[in-house]
């Protein structure tokens, strides 16, 4: 794909004069991050979604490119988001665990010390608002009007209810019961730090608080960055019946609620590009939409034709739909096929804004804007992780260039020409081990920058750090567990015992 650059004049003083006063004087653009939250790969029509219709997020993917080997930096919400603000691997900062949804009770988040990119932006006169899903602590110094967001509107929990008329009732009979904590599901929206009381589908009140913020920005005469998290499609499956109607056509009622779901997202994206174009700002904004994470597809997703699902370190766990669109500066109708991560979009955005990276800040991701224009690998010979605590052992992914090897629990290490394999069904270690050491290797020398969690999700992982079977990465890269196929392995361990 090429981005597309001005000629500044005709002779070489004149391109030299032109083009640096051109730098100067550039306009930032707009930034807006539209996050889903467990959206499938294959649940968008710019993907090949077979039966579900996103007609704005279409439109927008076809005037931009499309990033078909998108990564995020774990493969489930809260510290996917944590890397994303932050431009770390979550393993890195101690946040690889979601915070407790148990009320507003967490007192972790992740660390101030981290500058998250809504305070660079901040700082490089961005007017910035958070909408949405927040999931990154519920304490005061954690909140996004602490960490780098003049607005916000949305919820700083895990996940939520969509109809106020479903939760504010409950809600209130809770709080007069006296209970606490309250889930969070059901407690009321905030702005800034004032409760409000919704009366719409919350996909539909952050698209119109996207709206809002859209217009206020303008009058105040300064870029904007806008990180939109919806929360759709993540459970509760709840959608309206205007949206139901139109997926009469699909039988699974759980399928069916989430093609919906999916739909309020993309309607809400056609008034938030109505909103750019009335108010000039639409040629002058970069658009970044993705998912936090692969679809579940116990819960109606699709991640085909990936292997996995939420959670997993196989693609369907951690590779996500995106696109960028930026009219006249990324050309339109094409994909970049080169693995690209979340972690890029920090050092990206400072390129963009044309300022430095925090002083002293660690970031794990590239500035990709050159690539994008000259088609060529941001992370040529460079590796792109995954890795996740299970109970006792980690689930972990590697990928480099065309290669990824890939364990789930505890079978053996195995191999894909992730290129050509993309659904993950040819194991090639045996072909080829001394590729599956050397990247095994690679990967665990990563492990080296890994901290210990600042929190743990349950009783459980407490007990499994305490007692020094997490991280386990002895046994995670052990090896004689590289190389033999899961019947193999299975056979010796059952040997041993
Ligand atoms: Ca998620």
């Amino acid at each position: 794909m090429k981005i597309k650059s001005a000629l500044c004049g005709l002779s070489i003083i004149a391109l030299t004069i032109g083009c640096s006063a051109q730098v100067k004087t550039a306009q930032k653009p707009n930034i807006l991050v539209i996050l889903c939250d467990d959206l499938g790969y294959a649940d968008v029509g710019f993907n090949g979604s077979p039966d579900i219709i996103t007609p704005e997020l279409d439109k927008l993917a076809k005037d931009g490119t499309i990033m078909t080997s998108a990564y995020v930096a774990h493969p489930f919400c809260g510290p996917s988001r944590a890397a994303l603000m932050t431009g770390r691997y979550t393993q890195e900062i101690g946040t690889p665990y979601n915070l407790r949804d148990d009320g507003r009770v967490t007192t972790s988040g992740v660390p101030v010390n981290e500058t998250y990119m809504s305070n660079m932006l901040q700082d490089a006169g961005y007017y910035t608002s958070a909408i949405g899903k927040w999931h990154l602590g519920d304490n005061k110094e954690f909140q996004p009007n602490n960490r780098g967001y003049d607005d916000f509107y949305g919820f700083l929990g895990g996940g939520h209810k969509y109809f106020p008329e479903k939760f504010q009732p409950y809600y209130e009979k809770q709080k007069q019961a006296g209970a606490y904590p309250i889930n969070v599901y059901f407690t009321p929206l905030l702005h800034n730090d004032k409760e409000v009381h919704e009366t719409e589908y919350i996909t539909d009140a952050f698209s119109r608080e996207a709206v809002r913020v859209i217009k206020e920005s303008k009058k105040k005469k300064k870029p904007f960055f806008m990180y939109l998290a919806y929360n759709a499609p993540h459970v509760p499956l709840e959608a309206k019946e205007e949206d139901l109607k139109v997926f009469s056509n699909i039988k699974d009622t759980d399928r069916r609620t989430y093609a919906a779901m999916v739909y309020a997202v993309d309607r809400g994206v056609g008034e938030i590009v109505k909103a750019l174009k009335e108010t000039k700002q639409y040629e002058n904004t970069l658009i970044v939409f993705m998912s936090d994470n692969g679809g579940n597809f116990d819960h109606g997703a699709n991640n085909y034709p990936l292997k996995g699902t939420k959670g997993d370190t196989f693609e369907g766990g951690f590779r996500v739909p995106m696109f960028f669109h930026y009219p006249n500066k990324i050309a339109a109708g094409t994909h970049f096929d080169h693995p690209v991560s979340a972690l890029d979009l920090y050092p990206t955005f400072a390129h963009l804004a044309q300022t430095n990276l925090p002083k002293g800040k660690i970031v794990n991701g590239k500035n990709i804007w050159n690539d994008l224009a000259s088609n060529t690998s941001p992370h040529k010979d460079e590796m792109i992780y995954a890795l996740r605590y299970r109970e006792g052992y980690c689930d972990v992914a590697a990928r480099k260039e065309d290669w990824k090897i890939v364990r789930m629990g505890n079978e053996p290490w195995q191999l894909f020409n992730i290129t050509e394999d993309l659904g993950e069904h040819k194991d090639m270690a045996g072909r080829f081990p001394e590729r599956v050491k050397e990247m095994v290797a690679e990967t665990q020398k990563w492990t080296k920058s890994h901290i210990a969690p600042l929190w743990v999700y349950s009783q459980t992982d407490a007990e499994l750090w305490e007692s020094g079977k997490l991280p386990n990465y002895d046994d995670t890269f052990e090896v004689d567990k590289l190389i033999m196929s899961p019947i193999e392995y299975k056979e010796k361990t059952e040997k041993k015992k």
